[in-house]
């Protein structure tokens, strides 16, 4: 295959140079951080330092976070316990529409077990605001979740609003955040959004796949969802996964080390919309994206499956919406309200501060081909 045109940060980022050297020397010292002699204490110490790498980025306290193995996992942990946790309150949970697979099919699964959710549906631009949120509370209302940064559309969800409001309700109503599009890709630490939990996950910032995290705010007392060896403070069992955290930490070190990092992922992505539209004027914007990284674009008429298969022959690496929906039709862009011809054909584009010029040229001219030689094929 020629060299890859990578525009899909958002399902998954390439692992940085130096999250695979932190894992490389994880793995040769391979002591079980619970062994009591030298070689496991050392190990119990790097995961203990990248527990507060990982916590500084995000403005916590180490105590207040726990490794998992993904942003799933964080996710079904915090939702799952969250709202047990809170039960004699009541079994209502509220959730927006626009959640990610690993938050919706946990409320559902609830459903199934007697809960209820309320889902709100988000704006025409994908957020879903604090009056909106509050009108939906009620004196059940065991735990809210709600997105930061939208995987599909890039929209930024105004949490720290949504949080005082809930909280004004009633302070002992759980908040969830799912923040693993927002993690380093949004400006202030994430703990300052004032959720009581907060779901990252290493691979969409350059670490490996198999490692997340969960920040519970001090005070919040949630049941395991893994039981064993008592690892993780007794909240996650399981030896800890030490190479991965290690990745993991090394690239939150690698990000903090681009403190432009933002303004040159936005900057990356309003070139190439703009070469997009100057290729392909039939292309419509979707989403810009407040997020800097995320934005959607859509050819109408055209199936986007079909888009992403003849720019993937020729290298490029675009998604057809988010990388989990495995050929169904978004729910995001169905909850926008999208007519049918642009929801066929939505694409995400997505970026790194890494992205080139060049790369968003190759990209225009790409889709220019594909667009036209699908036209061709069709007219
Ligand atoms: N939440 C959001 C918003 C995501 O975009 C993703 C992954 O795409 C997840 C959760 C799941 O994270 P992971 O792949 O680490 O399980």
């Amino acid at each position: 295959m020629e060299q890859l045109i990578y525009f899909d940060y958002a399902a998954t980022a390439p692992v940085r140079p130096e999250a695979l050297r932190a894992m490389t020397d994880a793995l040769r010292r391979f002591g079980n951080p619970s062994s009591r002699y030298e070689y496991g204490r050392e190990a119990a110490q790097r995961v203990k330092a990248d527990r507060e790498t990982v916590a500084g980025a995000l403005g916590c306290a180490p105590g207040e976070l726990y490794f998992t193995s993904c942003g799933t996992e964080s996710d079904n942990w915090a939702i799952r316990r969250g709202a047990e946790a809170n039960r004699r309150r009541g079994k209502h949970i509220v959730a927006t529409a626009v959640e990610h697979a690993a938050v919706l099919e946990t409320c559902r699964d609830l459903e199934s077990q007697g809960y209820e959710v309320t889902y709100l549906k988000p704006d025409k631009a994908g957020r879903v605001g604090p009056e909106r949120l509050a009108a939906a509370l009620r004196p059940d209302t065991a735990l809210v979740s709600m997105m930061l940064v939208n995987n599909e559309t890039g929209a930024v969800l105004p949490v720290a609003e949504c949080v005082r409001a809930v909280k004004a309700f009633d302070p002992a109503i759980l908040f969830h955040c799912d923040a693993v599009q927002g993690f380093l890709k949004t400006p202030g630490p994430l703990a300052g959004l004032g959720a009581d939990l907060v779901a990252v996950s290493g691979h969409k910032i350059g670490a490996p796949k198999g490692v997340g995290a969960l920040y519970v705010k001090k005070g919040v007392r949630l049941r395991p969802l893994l039981t064993g060896g008592g690892q993780e403070g007794g909240l996650r069992s399981g030896t800890e996964a030490t190479a991965q955290i290690a990745g993991f930490a090394a690239a939150v070190r690698a990000n903090l080390a681009q403190p432009d990092r933002l303004e040159r992922t936005a900057a990356i992505k309003e070139y190439a919309l703009s070469k997009l539209k100057q290729a392909v004027p039939r292309l419509e914007v979707v989403s810009r994206g407040d997020a800097p990284h995320i934005c959607a674009v859509a050819l109408p008429g055209y199936k986007s499956e079909v888009v992403v298969r003849v720019l993937g022959d020729r290298g490029v690496c675009v998604s057809s919406g988010s990388a989990c929906h495995k050929g169904r039709p978004s729910h995001v862009f169905a909850a926008l309200g999208l007519p049918k011809p642009w929801l066929d054909g939505v694409l995400r584009l997505s970026f790194s501060p890494e992205s080139t010029r060049e790369e968003a040229d190759a990209l225009a001219d790409a889709l220019k081909d594909a667009a036209d030689s699908l036209f061709t094929t069709l007219s």
